[in-house]
């Protein structure tokens, strides 16, 4: 479906009418689904509840070689003014279990993180306190191993339910995962193609009272320090192995409030670029690309992106 005429796209559609029952918007804008608030539209947008039906339409874009982009909470992704081309699937399946061993959970890949660690606290578990923090579903923090407050999801991950690029599914133990500092097999040639259908967590028994404590304290340190309620990709760049933070180079290199069009290096995190109202992908883009610059010739050290661009980017900003 690459450039493909808009009988390809019709057909597509009607296809997963007939098949699954779903009703797929045509050009859905990609902004409306990123906390960036940015993205152009998708050829079809096509949004699922449940695992079966996730499967679903995994399994008829493998079969018809139409191209598919997960999309979770979009909040690692800044998508291009000029949209996605193919179907977008947008995950909100959400069941949760709980194991019989009364210290594991499994949740699909489409429950909020936030969602998760509520879920966690009320079973009197602790683990997942992190996931409060993160705006993501549970398959974008595997797929990026998100992590904040001293823990990630390599910590707590015990075994991830992958629907493969050939159509099989298979139960895969995190060690098989690759995981390290906001990196996952997913992101490699290996992973490529593979979905998360779901993820299974061992965690550990704790006094409410303690669990709820931590997460009140996450929640305060979130506000002391982060733009909250302004759009935004979080962090923009991963932190260098050694040395000064991403934040506190972007600092230095006197970033702080810089703008292209409407998006800004924020006053109070550097490392993260907010949408002022009105910013276009290309902004984003263009004061990403001018930090690493800066950057770069201010310390010497070269950033690399945190967050991952994905769809049609044109070089125009406003
Ligand atoms: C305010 C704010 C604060 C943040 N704080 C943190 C933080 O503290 N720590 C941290 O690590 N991150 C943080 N992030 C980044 C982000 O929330 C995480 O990376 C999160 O895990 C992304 O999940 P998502 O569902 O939004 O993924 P998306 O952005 O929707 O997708 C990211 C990638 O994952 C792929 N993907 C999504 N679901 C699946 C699936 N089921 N199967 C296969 N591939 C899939 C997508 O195709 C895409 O390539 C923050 C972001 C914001 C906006």
């Amino acid at each position: 479906m690459v450039n493909a005429p808009r009988s390809a796209v019709e057909d597509a559609a009607r296809e997963l009418e007939r098949r699954l029952g779903l009703r797929p918007e045509r050009g859905g804008l990609l902004a409306a689904h990123t906390t960036m608030r940015v993205g152009g539209p998708a050829d079809l947008l096509v949004e699922v509840e449940d695992r079966f039906t996730l499967r679903g339409v995994v399994r008829l874009a493998q079969s018809r070689g139409w191209p598919l982009m997960l999309l979770g909470r979009g909040s690692n992704l800044i998508v291009g003014d000029g949209g996605v081309r193919g179907i977008v699937l947008l995950n909100r399946s959400r069941a949760v279990t709980h194991g019989a061993d009364g210290v594991t959970l499994t949740f699909d890949s489409g429950v909020p993180m936030a969602k998760a660690a509520t879920i966690a606290a009320e079973a009197g578990l602790t683990g997942l306190e992190f996931a409060l923090a993160i705006p993501g579903n549970i398959g974008g923090a595997i797929w990026a191993n998100a992590g904040a407050h001293g823990a990630e999801i390599a910590t707590v991950l015990t075994h991830a339910s992958l629907l493969h690029a050939d159509g099989s599914e298979s139960e895969v133990p995190a060690s098989a995962l690759q995981f390290a500092y906001r990196e996952s097999r997913f992101k490699s040639a290996a992973g490529a193609g593979e979905v998360i259908l779901g993820g299974t967590f061992k965690l550990t028994s704790e006094e409410p009272a303690v669990i709820r404590e931590r997460l009140e304290e996450i929640r305060r340190w979130r506000r002391e320090h982060q733009p909250l309620g302004i759009p935004s990709a979080g962090s923009i760049f991963r932190n260098p192995p050694t040395g000064p933070s991403a934040g506190a180079l972007i600092e230095a290199a006197g970033l702080k409030g810089f703008r292209i069009g409407a998006a800004e290096v924020s006053t109070m995190h550097a490392n993260w670029i907010l949408n002022r109202g009105g910013a276009t992908a290309a902004d984003v883009r263009a004061l990403h690309d001018h930090c690493i610059q800066v950057v770069r010739d201010v310390s010497g050290v070269t950033l690399q992106s945190e967050v991952a661009f994905v769809g049609e980017f044109t070089l125009e900003h406003a």
